[in-house]
């Protein structure tokens, strides 16, 4: 590879880019697709002025960014964070980009959002902001160009007012231009449950893969909000233990099993929806850091990013790790994990659920069609499970980690689709 490499101060899109460099050498690349896949095809900053409720006007920064669309319109969500910068939206873009290949829906890569404290906004403000967000970046979004989604600091309502404005402006309803909607608004029944649906049939199919009676298969969950309640629920459905389960309030041991049910109902019920105060015979209180460390077979961290690090790898009793959240392992953990034979299920794999659950909420919208839970469903276990498949196939046969592999099938994918459409898409 003879390419100037290119790097960030921005921690996030300087791992994203070692992580494609070093698979894009791995698999031999043309320097001339390492030169274009290492770049966004377009990125957009806008102002956005809003009159605050104290009468005042303040200027937020706002970012749209789309890395590729080889394969497709760009898929993305936008965040509202104190963080968002272009650097940031740029890395998730591209990892956009190389989620929607792996999990083989029709959508290239793209993110944005605005640098802000959502929650020091009324809700008045919120809708200002999103409706000047979606008149700045209308250029460039659209049911065929740029597909935007919730992301940290976003939810179904930002959902309406952006896809609201951009159909008032256009003059004609384009549900579509957006994605995670409220069922009643063109949303999809079985979105709430995609990503932990997703997340346990990866468990359930590397469980089969190494050869571990799910029965007998005892199982962590850090996380109990939307990935990790679904995730557990469907495990423990399915006939695994779920032995551990935590949340900002601390970790909930349970030897002998969980009550998964009797510990969704107590959040459902709990005013902010927290697993504060669930009891159930046997059940011990631990701190959130050690329900990572106790002894099971599988951890599926479905919290945060960094859950899994240098300081904590090492304690790590687990032999398999299924990554719910986005980026609970750090590149040091990794590689920790890996020492001690640790198999990974990467997150941009395991966690796939949601943006494919997002396509068939674009898929129903473009043909004016309403599936069950039950259709939804039933079109994405097949789905997830095929890729599941293909990357522990791909894996096995190059002898490298399941990382790697997803990063290698998932660059070939949108390679390919640049080469086939040609040099100036
Ligand atoms: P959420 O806010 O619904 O839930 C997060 C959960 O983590 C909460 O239960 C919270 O109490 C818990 N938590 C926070 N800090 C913790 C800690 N230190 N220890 C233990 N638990 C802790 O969020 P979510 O939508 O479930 O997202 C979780 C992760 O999954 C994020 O990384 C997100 O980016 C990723 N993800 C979510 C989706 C989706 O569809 N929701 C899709 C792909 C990826």
């Amino acid at each position: 590879m003879s390419v100037t490499k290119r790097t960030s101060k921005n921690i996030l899109l300087n791992t994203a880019l070692e992580n494609f460099y070093g698979a894009a050498e791995e698999m031999g690349l043309e320097d001339g697709l390492i030169e274009r896949l290492s770049r966004s095809e377009r990125s957009l900053r806008v102002s956005l002025p809003i009159a605050m409720d104290d009468g005042s006007i303040r200027v937020f920064d706002g970012y749209r960014v789309q890395h590729s669309t080889a394969l497709g319109p760009a898929k993305g969500g936008f965040r509202y964070h104190p963080a968002v910068d272009m650097d940031e939206c740029e890395a998730l873009a591209s990892l956009m980009t190389w989620k929607c290949s792996l999990a083989g829906i029709p959508y290239g890569g793209g993110k944005g959002g605005v640098s802000c404290n959502h929650l020091d906004l009324s809700e008045g403000e919120r809708e200002r902001l999103t409706r000047i967000y979606a008149i700045r970046i209308a250029p460039i979004v659209g049911e065929w160009e740029d597909i935007p989604a919730p992301d940290v600091g976003t939810g179904p309502v930002e959902m309406i007012w952006f896809m609201d404005t951009i159909s008032k402006m256009r003059g004609r309803f384009e549900p579509g231009v957006v994605t995670g909607k409220p069922v009643l608004s063109w949303g999809s029944k079985g979105r709430t449950a995609a990503t932990g649906l997703g997340v346990a049939t990866c468990a359930k199919e590397l469980l089969k893969a190494v050869g571990l009676d799910i029965e007998k298969a005892r199982i962590i969950v850090q996380g109990f909000g939307n990935v990790g309640s679904y995730a557990a629920k469907f495990l423990s459905d399915a006939g695994a233990k779920i032995v551990g389960i935590s949340d900002i309030t601390g970790g909930y041991y349970a030897p002998d099993g969980i009550d998964v049910n009797g510990a969704f109902e107590h959040v459902a019920n709990h005013s902010k929806k927290l697993l504060e105060g669930f009891a159930q015979p046997g059940l011990k209180q631990v701190s959130g850091d050690e329900i990572l460390e106790i002894e099971a077979d599988v951890l599926a961290p479905c919290a945060l990013e960094g859950a899994v690090n240098s300081s904590n790898a090492g304690r790590i009793k687990v032999k398999y790790i299924v990554e719910g959240a986005n980026g609970p392992v750090t590149p040091e953990g990794d590689e920790a994990l890996d020492r001690n034979g640790v198999i990974t299920v990467p997150d941009f794999l395991a966690n796939s659920g949601g943006v494919i659950g997002s396509y068939f909420e674009w898929v129903q919208n473009m043909g004016g069609l309403f599936w069950t839970e039950e259709e939804y469903n039933n079109r994405l276990i097949p789905i997830m499970t095929d890729n599941f498949h293909r990357v522990w196939n791909y894996a096995g046969a190059h002898g490298v980690k399941m990382r790697r592999a997803a990063f290698l099938v998932a660059i070939k994918r949108v390679a390919d689709a640049v080469k086939m459409r040609g040099a100036f898409l």
